[in-house]
């Protein structure tokens, strides 16, 4: 459900209000149904000459259905045959007025800066063409694999490239740069489906990274975490809850974690869901324990975890307490640090298993009054980077995510002047939904995401904050 202003200035009146007036026009964004397509429109595909990912995304489009043209080149021709994608051609000099879901560039080929022009070339033809909720993915090479230090220096100027772009595009359309390891090509499908669809409709400007990671299996795009067992913890309500929801969604039988006083609304929850209820205090001397035996005993393990749980305790750090430091910190930190120990001593975690933490962007960008509750969620970044080749020995993988402003009861309850600047000083202009975070832990938490260990992605629509 969009803001009032966003449901004000969707309408003609409201809009040539606000366009007059130079105020923000937000769009409501779409998001992703069951059954949905992948894109809803076509997209269109460009590359760099000598770039290696043409193949590899023309596969993706043709087995996600998706109606490609692409420019008039005999390498990308070849590509779209050889994946049997039956793209169709598109000339921007011929005019017209087509217009495009999204645009995807395979900038693999850029080897030096004069090359970048390449980019030029391809946007500016055709960027205006994008339509609303659209879509531009940039693929690069991560700029640590690159051959050369003129290689890297190119590839890295992508990253410039894609958060101005995010920053010009309108009406709710978002951009992405997905750096791919060499290697890593056959790892490309649940990255690509989740940028280009309305499942990242709050994630803008990104730079994500695709590795070799484990082979990955035949998955059921529709359901992609069936047979699955996930926790989440602080589930009854928020975003724990929405993304209880979207992983049950996708097919995860969910257990929902939330303190003992919360219990009545959790079991409700995870009745509705047919999920299971575990009420628990993580921060418990023996909370560890007690997970890995429930999990253990009730379901035989489990496959995705989903570190949610936390809480804010905001003063200057002058007049801050050490007990309303020390809660945050042990809540938000120090207690997923626990639970990960005690899961990973007690191999709980089934192979091929996904850790998922949440962070805040206030971990990056900082906020006035809030040295703890940063501290914590900058440390769960850490943890995150940290841990991801530690578990990779064990076949797991760990990301995060680091949602921006989001439209929870505890958004809801700012006073008026933070609370419109935390939803207008973005690109979309607007707070994101749960819903929004919830996709994106379940695009790291599907089995086919084996590329991806070490992530922190935002979802906060591309905020100005710590950008
Ligand atoms: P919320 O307060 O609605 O939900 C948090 C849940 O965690 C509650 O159900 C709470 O009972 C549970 N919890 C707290 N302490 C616990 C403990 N010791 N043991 C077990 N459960 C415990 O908050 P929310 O807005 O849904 O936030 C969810 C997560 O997203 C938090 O980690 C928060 O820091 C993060 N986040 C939220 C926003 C936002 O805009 N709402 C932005 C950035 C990050």
């Amino acid at each position: 459900m969009p803001d009032l202003y966003t449901q004000l200035v969707s309408n003609p009146l409201g809009k040539l209000v606000a366009s007059n007036v130079g105020l923000p026009q937000p769009v409501p964004l779409e998001r992703w149904a069951p059954g949905a397509p992948v894109v809803d429109g076509q997209v269109l595909l460009g590359a760099a000459g000598g770039g290696r990912l043409a193949g590899p995304v023309a596969e993706v489009l043709a087995l996600a259905e998706v109606a490609v043209s692409t420019e008039l080149r005999d390498d990308l021709r070849t590509a779209a045959a050889h994946a049997h994608l039956d793209a169709a051609v598109f000339n921007p000099e011929a005019g017209g007025d087509q217009r495009f879901k999204a645009l995807v560039f395979d900038a693999t080929g850029i080897k030096q800066s004069a090359e970048l022009a390449q980019l030029h070339h391809f946007f500016a033809p055709t960027v205006r063409r994008v339509q609303p909720s659209g879509r531009v993915v940039v693929l690069g090479t991560p700029p640590d694999a690159a051959r050369s230090p003129k290689e890297a220096a190119a590839q890295r100027a992508l990253e410039g490239f894609v958060r101005a772009l995010g920053k010009e595009l309108r009406h709710g359309a978002t951009a992405h740069l997905v750096h791919v390891e060499p290697g890593a090509e056959p790892h490309l499908a649940s990255t690509l489906r989740f940028t280009l669809s309305p499942k990242s409709a709050y994630v803008d400007a990104q730079v994500i990274r695709v590795g070799a990671g484990q082979a990955v299996p035949d998955v059921d795009w529709q359901r992609p975490l069936d047979g699955k067992v996930a926790l989440v913890t602080g589930a009854s309500r928020g975003i724990g809850l929405a993304i209880a929801e979207v992983l049950t969604r996708d097919g995860a039988h969910v257990v929902g974690l939330d303190v003992p006083v919360l219990g009545d609304d959790l079991r409700d929850a995870m009745d509705g869901l047919g999920g299971s209820a575990l009420e628990l205090d993580i921060t418990g001397e023996d909370a560890g324990e007690q997970v890995v035996r429930h999990l253990g005993d009730e379901h035989g393990g489990v496959d995705v975890v989903v570190h949610n749980a936390g809480i804010t305790r905001d003063k200057t750090l002058g007049r801050m307490s050490a007990e309303q430091w020390g809660l945050v910190l042990a809540i938000n930190l120090t207690a997923e640090e626990r639970l990960d120990d005690a899961l990973l001593h007690a191999s709980t975690i089934r192979r091929g298993g996904r850790i998922v933490c949440v962070s805040s962007m206030n971990g990056i960008a900082g906020a006035a009054g809030q040295t703890n509750y940063a501290t914590s969620k900058a440390g769960v970044i850490g943890m995150v980077e940290a841990m991801a080749p530690v578990v990779a020995k064990q076949g797991l993988t760990i990301n995060g995510v680091a949602p921006g402003f989001i439209e929870t009861a505890m958004t809801a309850a700012m006073p008026i002047g933070p609370r419109e600047a935390g939803r207008r000083m973005n690109s979309v202009s607007q707070g994101g939904l749960p819903v929004d975070v919830a996709e994106a832990i379940a695009w790291f938490a599907s089995p086919a995401s084996t590329g991806l260990n070490g992530n922190v992605v935002r979802v906060c629509g591309q905020s100005l904050l710590g950008a």
